[in-house]
């Protein structure tokens, strides 16, 4: 039987409480989902120190807030004391491996009011291993989505919110019904925009070019990452631009990446073979320059790791 990954406590309304106890009555879920925004944050273990971090936990915690701004949801007082309770939630279950993270904000039915500002909101954040598949040798084959990724003037990408969701869905049902990996979202405008849950990255003559923030895209942090990492660490040349459809099948390289999904290589698109097919030596390093950073193997950027606090064993 499979083991039950129910960690012994997770964090709701700003106290860290037994799982079992964090609870709505059922009528409070049925239109939560319509309103509700989260993040999906990963802390990664390393076995060679005995440490763990959360990586990017203030950027995630500030697009949080961004979104229930957008949404103009009331904002609950406690969204960035999660900066401090988070390793604390992590360190209380005892977790040594490699764990997502997911925080989501709600207003429940009972309490809900018509007036924005008169609405309390619910908070909760939970914990859940999700192994790493950083080391994997495999190249994804994905099509184009005959569903256009949702725009600003309908239901902004910039938003993370579960409705959104509905569209990478729909996208990722129709591609693996048709037998391939996932979808590659065109815009409205029919220019390249995301993977389903994920960013999309192409090199070309050795230039690093992801769609613009104009492209009906989330502002993902791992975009932010790889773009730094691409600069800073591999002095690659690194570009935000609009890219055309036929311009993916040019590609020498090309990979999808995002918190869960970290770095997914590419080998083929509509059955056109990118480059070699294979994960690209550019994406090879890029990839492993993140593996390191995420796991507190490199020196890069410090700041973008928050450490677990130890558990005292007396
Ligand atoms: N685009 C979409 C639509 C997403 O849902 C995600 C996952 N959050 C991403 C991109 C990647 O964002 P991040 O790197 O912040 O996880």
């Amino acid at each position: 039987m499979a083991e039950s990954v129910t960690p012994p406590y997770l964090w709701f309304n700003g106290r860290i409480v037994p799982w079992a106890s964090a609870t709505l009555h059922a009528t409070d879920t049925i239109w939560a989902g319509i309103s509700t925004v989260f993040e999906g944050i990963r802390a990664y273990w390393n076995p060679r120190t005995e440490t763990m971090h959360i990586f990017r936990l203030a950027e995630h915690l500030r697009r949080l807030e961004q979104s229930i701004r957008l949404i103009r949801m009331a904002m609950p007082h406690e969204v960035m004391t999660l900066l401090e309770d988070l390793p604390m939630l992590i360190a209380r279950n005892g977790i040594r491996e490699d764990t997502y993270i997911r925080v989501v904000a709600f207003p429940s039915e009972r309490r809900m009011a018509s007036r924005a500002d008169e609405e309390v909101i619910n908070l909760l954040a939970d914990t859940a291993p999700l192994p790493s598949h950083l080391h994997e040798d495999r190249a994804r084959h994905l099509m184009i989505s005959s569903f256009i990724r949702i725009s600003d003037s309908i239901m902004s990408p910039l938003i993370k919110s579960t409705a959104n969701y509905r569209n990478s869905e729909m996208g990722v049902r129709e591609a693996q019904h048709a037998g391939y990996d996932g979808p590659i979202f065109l815009n409205r405008l029919g220019e390249v925009a995301e993977g389903a849950w994920s960013t999309f990255f192409m090199l070309r003559n050795g230039t690093l070019i992801t769609p613009d923030l104009q492209s009906d895209v989330l502002e993902s942090v791992t975009r932010d990452t790889m773009l730094r990492l691409a600069d800073e660490e591999l002095s690659l040349r690194v570009v935000e631009r609009r890219i055309g459809r036929t311009e993916l099948y040019l590609a020498d390289e090309a990979f999808l990446c995002g918190t869960a999904a970290e770095v997914q290589p590419i080998g083929t698109i509509d059955r056109l073979t990118l480059g070699s097919g294979e994960i690209g030596p550019i994406t090879r390093r890029l990839r492993s320059a993140y593996a390191q950073a995420v796991r507190g193997e490199s020196a890069a950027r410090p700041e973008w790791r928050v450490p677990i606090p130890q558990r005292r064993t007396s």
